[in-house]
């Protein structure tokens, strides 16, 4: 955790930016909650919690500038709302997301899959990828054991 902490605080200082205590109260929400795909009200209110003194619009104003940074990535999975994503370190593309449609869980592919995809898009159109959102809608694990104990 405070390993993941310092390299955000030099992402910033590259950019020029100062990991002020706000925008520490909110990178260690993220952190800890890595998979939880929060959005920006989740990401306040549990900010709040420890930091009452921190407003919403200094949250969204850190969720903003830490998506700039590539720090994070805000999504959507189709439901109006942005949800924000810390960038896996190391990884040069975003994860994949399976999205449940009885139970609304997320959860992630972590691995890229897509190469013979890129190479064939890269070739026949041409494109330079750069990055990729990849949400897939189903039935999780969990949501399938269920109706299998139904019957
Ligand atoms: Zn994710
Ligand atoms: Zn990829
Ligand atoms: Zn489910």
């Amino acid at each position: 955790m405070e390993n993941r902490i310092d390299r955000i605080k030099k992402q910033l200082h590259t950019s020029s930016y100062k990991l002020t205590p706000q925008r520490e109260a909110t990178v260690r929400v993220l952190l800890e909650h890595e998979e939880a795909h929060l959005s920006a009200e989740d990401v306040y209110l549990l900010v709040k919690e420890k930091s009452p003194e921190i407003g919403l619009a200094t949250v969204y104003r850190t969720l903003e500038l830490l998506t700039e940074l590539k720090i994070v990535d805000k999504i959507n999975f189709g439901d109006g709302v942005s949800r924000y994503d810390l960038r896996k370190e190391g990884a040069d593309h975003f994860h994949h997301h399976l999205v449940c449609i009885e139970c609304g869980a997320v959860d992630e592919i972590q691995e890229d899959l897509l190469e013979d995809v890129e190479a064939i898009v890269e070739r026949d159109w041409n494109f330079k990828i750069k990055d990729h959102r990849l949400t897939f809608h189903g039935i999780c694990y969990r949501c399938q054991d269920k109706e299998n104990k139904k019957e």
